[in-house]
């Protein structure tokens, strides 16, 4: 859809992207590169997931949040790293490219990341904050793997899984020792089509929750990887997006592609649906700090 060389002036930028690194993603980080050249794009963040190691010196039970799988090791960090700023000279006339991480908020380990990550984030552009893991009656567990799609029924109702998940966004964003730039897939519990039952309930936490980031000052996702999953929706959704509209939150786009084509996905329809909702600007980061660019 977007390889075709666009009539206007319009800068499509794809801040969240994965690749090899995270073991569950398909391709390189220079095939995502490539094919973001390919697909017009004007910029391409490398956001893959921060490792989860620190995890392994919980007391929690962690047997529903097989890491391996999720993330690189913190060996490769540096290596991780290193790739990129290759490519960026390698590839610096024709794509900008950006530095940055994914990284899941747990309060219990907010000490541990900051003694392996801190220290390495001078290389940073910017930092992704998501949540993917919830705390469930009796183990930790991924609620966005569908493997672990049976925990959900220690829950009494869904609407709980979303209370759960904003209160540890609430958490994240509260937090003085996680500092993160970009809050992704906001409304992330509803991947498998699971609608929140008392929406008035869920509403209210989620609106909560987008005063917190306003006043943070952060920047929040439109993310369409969810046009992807079973609820066939970009995160978040449409009313979510008119509420941070009214309270001024910045925002930006990215696909949260897991392979190259992935890349830039549906932006076009995107921008349609942000420019009617308001906006007229996108975020757009360089070493941490966030300016933007007209839409
Ligand atoms: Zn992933
Ligand atoms: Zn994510």
């Amino acid at each position: 859809m977007l390889n075709k060389k666009r009539d206007d002036h319009i800068r499509l930028e794809d801040w969240h992207t994965h690749n090899r690194f995270c073991r569950h993603a398909e391709g390189t980080i220079e095939d995502y590169i490539k094919k973001a050249i390919k697909f017009n794009l004007d910029l391409i963040g490398i956001s893959d997931h921060f490792p989860y190691e620190y995890l392994r010196n919980s007391n929690l039970r962690i047997e529903q949040v097989p890491f391996q799988e999720y993330a690189m090791r913190l060996n490769e960090v540096d290596s991780y790293l290193s790739s990129i700023e290759e490519l960026k000279l390698k590839y610096k006339d024709k794509i900008q490219i950006r530095t940055a991480f994914e990284i899941d908020y747990f309060r219990s380990h907010e000490v541990d990341l900051e003694k392996e990550f801190y220290s390495r984030v001078e290389k940073l552009d910017y930092i992704l904050g998501s949540v993917h893991i919830l705390h469930g009656r009796s183990k930790l567990f991924a609620f966005d793997d569908k493997r672990f799609l049976k925990m959900y029924k220690e829950y009494d109702s869904i609407d709980n899984i979303y209370l759960e998940y904003y209160q540890k966004i609430q958490n994240m964003i509260h937090s003085d020792k996680f500092d993160f730039d970009v809050l992704s897939h906001f409304d992330l519990p509803k991947k498998y089509n699971k609608r929140a039952i008392n929406k008035d309930l869920v509403m209210n936490e989620a609106i909560k929750t987008l005063d917190l980031a306003k006043k943070a000052d952060l920047t929040i996702e439109i993310n369409t990887g969810g046009l992807r999953k079973e609820i066939n929706e970009q995160y978040p959704s449409y009313e979510i997006i008119e509420k941070m509209h009214e309270l001024d939150i910045p925002i930006l786009f990215g696909s949260d592609a897991h392979h190259p084509n992935d890349l830039g996905y549906k932006f076009d329809k995107m921008l349609k649906i942000v420019k009617k909702i308001g906006y007229s600007n996108l975020a757009h980061f360089n070493k941490r700090k966030r300016k933007f660019i007209e839409i």
